[in-house]
């Protein structure tokens, strides 16, 4: 079978690196082209946009796709929509791709808000000095805050920022000991996380838990309507099961 796999995330290039080493599958892995030094999983690589959901649909048809495997970023919102309408229209099956959230635990002082701008308007209750976390997309909404922000993303965030504010540019894996230390160093209040899931990130959860310090998790938005699994193993048991019914 010749699988897309819409890309971005760790678990699309665990796939990407199972799929590649099985026969019976040729894959071809989609990257929206946002981050300038992205990690490229194994195997053939297309990058940027697809022009749409129609655009999409042709492209799968023209290029022979038997399968979809969405797994993008569970706040890549308009791709995941794009690519379920896509599958649809080219009659191609898709299946998404998506880790779990986390949970909280004893000791966490969460605030779950429904977006960015909830979490920016609440976060004057819960002290001076931000962490957030949240990537470089959607910062316009702390931008009119007062208070002191370290943003941490993977490349350059473009304004409007706010106007107290330092970016740290760095990327995961990150470790429960130095995100401690920065936490620590940055004297900081509270942490701003998406509830991203995922085992890459979560160190800031339980660094700020062992601070005490409260943090603002933002939901994520509702899936589309498709068939959804949680791990990369269950993905390929998907294709697996697709591949004996042809
Ligand atoms: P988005 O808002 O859902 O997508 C915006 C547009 O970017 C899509 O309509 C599509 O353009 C293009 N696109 C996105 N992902 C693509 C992919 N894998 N292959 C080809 N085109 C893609 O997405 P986003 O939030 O900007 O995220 C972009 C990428 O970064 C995703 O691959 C995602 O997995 C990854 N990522 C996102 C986040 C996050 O918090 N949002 C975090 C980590 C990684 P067309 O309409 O032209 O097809």
């Amino acid at each position: 079978m010749k699988v897309l796999i819409l890309g971005g995330t760790g678990e699309a290039r665990e796939l990407a690196a199972v799929l590649h080493a099985d026969p019976h599958h040729t894959v071809v892995s989609s990257l929206a082209g946002r981050v300038r030094d992205p990690k490229l999983p194994v195997g053939e690589v297309r990058v940027g946009g697809f022009g749409g959901p129609e655009r999409m649909a042709e492209w799968m048809t023209g290029h022979g796709v038997d399968a979809v495997v969405d797994a993008t970023h569970p706040f890549a919102e308009r791709i995941s929509a794009s690519a379920a309408s896509a599958a649809a229209r080219a009659g191609v099956p898709l299946v998404l791709l998506r880790r779990p959230g986390w949970t909280e635990r004893p000791g966490d002082r969460w605030h779950r808000v429904p977006d960015l701008a909830a979490a920016a308007a609440l976060l004057p209750s819960l002290g001076e000095r931000v962490f957030l976390t949240t990537g470089r997309q959607g910062l316009a909404a702390f931008a009119e805050s007062d208070l002191w922000f370290l943003i941490r993303c993977v490349d350059p965030p473009e304004p409007p920022l706010p106007a107290r504010a330092q970016v740290l540019l760095d990327r995961g894996p990150y470790t429960l000991s130095g995100e401690s230390a920065l936490l620590r160093e940055h004297r900081i209040d509270v942490l701003v996380t998406k509830d991203s899931g995922g085992p890459l990130t979560a160190a800031k959860l339980d660094a700020a838990r062992g601070l005490g310090l409260p943090t603002v998790v933002v939901d994520r938005p509702s899936p589309p309507e498709v068939p959804v699994v949680a791990t990369v193993v269950a993905a390929v048991e998907w294709l697996s099961s697709r591949t004996r019914s042809r």
